[in-house]
Order: structure tokens, then C-alpha cells, then sequence
């Protein structure tokens, strides 16, 4: 029987170790709770949901519905755990927490080709493939040995992520493109500009908007709090002065609003996610607001009023690889070719992604010959896709802002999708081709996976 490492029994480790043990590949399993525990876990089981229950739409016109419907086509263990072990929770996947680590964990344990070690993991041994599930919350000893490995500035420690808006939802008429000091209506970023009472309203909002308080144990130890001091919440800009915003991340020197002929009070700055530009990132807006102010305040902004937000903004302690820098095509450690990082440190965030990967990453790793990576029109596809670009890029086309700019952690949503091109009808018919196209393009490389592995569609 061949032999593999997993390492970390979380959502993604158990997923990657009981697929690698269904194609028949004995696992050494090793997680350090309980003698090592994390800020945030509470027990021993393995798959212990560290925060909310939900795992969030079951809705395949969802982003998360469709990777969801993907997951269950590839037989994955933890969705399957996740639908027994449900409870009422609307239209989404939301479990008994308890039944479901515990089922998890009695599945990896029953498995004779599994031995779990409960030991920490302190570096990176090279001798056999080694999957790296260690989570947002890998132990720092850990995460020293990666560090020697790949280079301190290849991981972080800490999100600070900036909300993306659906381009599509946005009204161009009162924005306008360029580049600081650049040539006025060309270049990069699509610019907000403000005038001085808009840029007072949306100071006060900042101000008097609710917050999400910081996840106790985790985010409020000293080196955490010094990693987000470097990084302020806009808010927290806003508190310290009227005028503050407009000399920071909304100074508007250099950008010349074409209409006007003028420089605006203030600029918000939105810097394209994707070479289509289907979507943007607010420049320097990182935030701890809950989402639903952040909805509020951010659609008073010109040109904002029917935004759709395709991901809000946050800040929280996570452990994760800049993905598209430091992972090879086929999703190994370009510094250490046995390693196969998954999960959220990958670079994703959030349970059902974190599932997926661990899920790939068994079938990629599985005996039976290599297959290729899902197609971006998938749910899974436009998932890997925002981690390595490059792996999806035509050739001679150069690098687009994926793989130049500053990585940040992957939410699936519709953004990540390459578009559909024009499509009759609003913004919901242009969903429902999104995932139409998912569906068949996710089939045909599933079945494409099965013809190469010998095996029956549903259990490839
Ligand atoms: P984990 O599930 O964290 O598993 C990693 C495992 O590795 C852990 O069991 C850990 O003990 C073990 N480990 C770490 N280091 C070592 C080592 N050196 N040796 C051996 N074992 C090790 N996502 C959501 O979708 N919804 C939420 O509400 C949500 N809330 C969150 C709240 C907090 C405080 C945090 C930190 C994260 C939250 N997340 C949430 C993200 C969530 O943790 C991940 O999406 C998901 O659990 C990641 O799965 P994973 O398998 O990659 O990591």
C-alpha cells in the first residue's frame, strides 16, 4: 500500500485523509489536539467547526450552492457528514456541530488504513508526499519551519481584506479611471471621488457603524494585536480624525477628476481582482464592521446604490501562503515539491472551501496517473484558479493583476468565475449562465477524471 502524511485532522485533513484512504493509500494522520490545542478549538474531535455551524447556502444558483453540488458529485466524506448531520437552518447547510466532528472523527478512526497520531507536527520531513493541513491556526513552530522554507514574506499571519464588488452592479456614470499622477480617463483604477460633504457622511458612518468584536483567545493576543496595528481598519482611521481618510487610503492628490478638470476631495480607489474585470476591490478598506454595515455604508457611495458585494471586508488571525507565488501547477510547494498545502493556509477561506481543497488535493495525490486541474468555469476550477493563475493563463498572455498583486485569501463568489460575454436580461439571467456553464464544464472534466481512473463517474 503506498503511504502518505496528512497533517492537521481539521476539515480539510479529514477530508484529504479519508479520500486518500478510499483510493486505497495508507494515511499517517497526525493532529496535536488535544495536547497542543489552538485559540479557538475546544475539543479533541477531528473536524471540529471552530465558529459558526453553518456552512452556508445549499442554493446551487449560490456560489457556495454549486461548489457544494460539485463537492457531492466527487463523494466528498465531510459533505456527506455535514447533510446527516443537519439541522434547520433555512436554505442553508447548517449542522449539529457535535454529531458532526464526532462522526467525522469515528469515520477516520474506523478506517483501518488510517493511524491517527495525536502529535504535533514541528517541521517538514521530505520523505513521502505530505499534505499540509494545518489550518489559519497553524502552531507557530510550524509555521517558523515553513517560513525557513519558503520565505518570511510568503506567509501571513493575519487577514486584512478589502470588501470586492461585482462590477457589473456598479453605475460608471459618476466614477472615473486613472492612475495617480497618471494620464486622466486611462489606467488601472476606477476612481469614487467624493465631495467634502459625501466624504463627512461616510467618516460619521465609519464612526457610529457596528463592529464585529474580536474572536477572544485568538485575536486579542499581542502578537496579533501588533500585526493588525500595522494594518488599520478604515474605521479606526476614521476615529482618530475628521480629516484623517482624506490624507491616508482616500487622499486624492494626483487624480485629476476628467469632468470636473479638478482634484475631488477625496477618492476611493478600486483596483481591478481579475484581467476581465468583473469585480473590485476597495484600495485600503480594510474593516471590522459587520457586513450588513457595511452594505448600508458603502452603497451611499457614488455610483454605488445597487452594488452587490461579493465579498466584505475583514480582519482576523489566519495563517495562509501567498498561493499564487508560492505553489506549482500542481498545487505542491514549489520550495518543497513533496509538499501539498491545503485548506484555508492554501489560501482560501472558509469551511466548505477549505473541504474542496482538501478533497482535490487527496484526488490529485491519489494513484491512478495524473489529471487535470478543474476547469475555471467550475465552482472548484474558479476556486483553484485564483490560487494559481498562472496555471490557467494562455500562453504569452502576460500576468494579470491575480498573479502581481498582493495576495489576499479566497471566498468563493461569483467574481471568481471567468465571464459569460453578453447575455440577454439582467443580472439574474446572467447568473443562471454562470451556472449552467459551471455545471457542464465541472461534468465533463468529472467524467474526464473518471474515464482516467478507471472508475465509475460517481466515485472517481
Ligand atoms: P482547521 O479546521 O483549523 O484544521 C487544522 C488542524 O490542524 C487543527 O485541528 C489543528 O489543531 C491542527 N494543527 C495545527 N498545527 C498543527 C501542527 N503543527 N501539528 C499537528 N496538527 C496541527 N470559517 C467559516 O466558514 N465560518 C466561520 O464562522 C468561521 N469562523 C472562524 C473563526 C475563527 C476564530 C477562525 C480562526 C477561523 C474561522 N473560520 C470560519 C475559518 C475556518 O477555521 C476554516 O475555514 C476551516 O476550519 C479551515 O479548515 P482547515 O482544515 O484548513 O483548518
Amino acid at each position: 500500500l503506498p503511504r502518505m502524511t496528512v497533517v492537521g485532522g481539521g476539515l480539510a485533513g479529514t477530508e484529504a485523509a479519508l479520500s486518500l484512504a478510499a483510493a486505497g493509500v495508507g494515511v499517517d494522520l497526525f493532529e496535536m489536539r488535544p495536547g497542543t490545542m489552538t485559540g479557538a478549538h475546544r475539543t479533541a474531535a477531528l473536524s471540529e467547526l471552530v465558529c459558526s455551524n453553518s456552512l452556508k447556502s445549499l442554493d446551487p444558483g449560490t456560489a457556495h450552492g454549486l461548489l457544494k453540488e460539485e463537492l457531492l458529485k466527487m463523494g466528498s466524506f465531510v459533505l456527506e457528514a455535514a447533510l446527516e448531520c443537519r439541522i434547520p437552518g433555512g436554505g442553508a447547510l447548517v449542522v449539529d456541530r457535535e454529531r458532526f466532528s464526532e462522526r467525522l472523527t469515528r469515520a477516520v478512526e474506523s478506517e483501518p488504513t488510517i493511524t491517527i497520531h495525536r502529535e504535533r507536527v514541528d517541521r517538514l520531513p521530505s520523505d513521502r508526499p505530505l499534505v499540509l493541513a494545518t489550518g489559519p491556526l497553524t502552531h507557530p513552530t510550524l509555521t517558523r519551519a515553513l517560513e525557513e522554507a519558503i520565505g518570511s514574506d510568503r506567509l501571513s499571519f493575519y487577514d486584512a481584506i478589502s470588501p470586492v464588488v461585482e462590477a457589473a452592479s456598479l453605475d460608471f456614470a459618476p466614477l472615473f479611471r486613472g492612475d495617480r499622477w497618471g494620464e486622466p480617463g486611462r489606467g488601472d483604477y476606477v476612481n469614487v471621488p467624493l465631495d467634502a460633504e459625501t466624504y463627512r457622511q461616510l467618516c460619521n458612518d465609519l464612526v457610529a457603524g457596528e463592529r464585529v468584536p474580536p474572536h477572544e483567545g485568538v485575536e486579542d493576543r499581542p502578537e496579533v494585536l501588533r500585526a493588525f496595528e500595522a494594518c488599520q481598519p478604515v474605521e479606526s482611521l476614521a476615529d482618530t480624525g475628521p480629516e484623517t481618510l482624506a490624507f491616508g487610503p482616500l487622499r486624492p492628490v494626483g487624480l485629476v477628476d476628467p469632468r470636473t478638470g479638478k482634484i475631488p476631495h477625496a477618492v476611493v480607489q478600486l483596483r481591478a481582482e481579475n484581467r476581465e474585470e468583473t469585480a473590485y476591490n476597495l484600495v485600503g478598506f480594510q474593516t471590522k464592521l459587520k457586513y450588513s454595515e457595511q452594505d448600508r455604508i458603502f452603497r451611499k457611495l457614488p455610483g454605488f446604490s445597487g452594488a452587490v458585494f461579493l465579498r466584505y471586508g475583514s480582519l482576523h488571525r489566519n495563517t495562509f501562503l501567498d498561493a499564487p507565488r508560492v505553489l506549482s501547477w500542481d498545487l505542491s510547494l514549489r520550495a518543497l515539491p513533496g509538499v501539498y498545502p491545503t485548506g484555508q493556509m492554501m489560501g482560501v477561506e472558509g469551511y466548505t472551501e477549505s473541504v474542496a481543497l482538501g478533497r482535490l488535493t487527496a484526488l490529485l495525490l491519489s494513484p491512478g496517473g495524473s489529471i487535470p486541474l478543474p476547469p475555471a468555469e467550475s465552482a472548484l476550477g474558479a476556486l483553484v484558479r485564483a490560487l494559481v493563475p498562472g496555471a490557467y493563463r494562455e500562453e504569452g498572455v502576460p500576468p494579470g493583476p491575480e498573479e502581481t498583486g498582493r495576495f489576499s485569501p479566497v471566498n468563493l463568489h461569483f467574481g471568481l468565475f471567468p465571464p459569460v460575454g453578453r447575455v440577454r436580461g439582467g443580472k439574474s439571467e446572467r447568473r443562471k449562465a454562470v451556472v449552467v456553464r459551471a455545471r457542464e464544464s465541472f461534468d465533463r472534466w468529472w467524467g474526464e477524471v473518471a474515464a482516467l481512473r478507471k472508475l465509475q463517474p460517481h466515485l472517481a
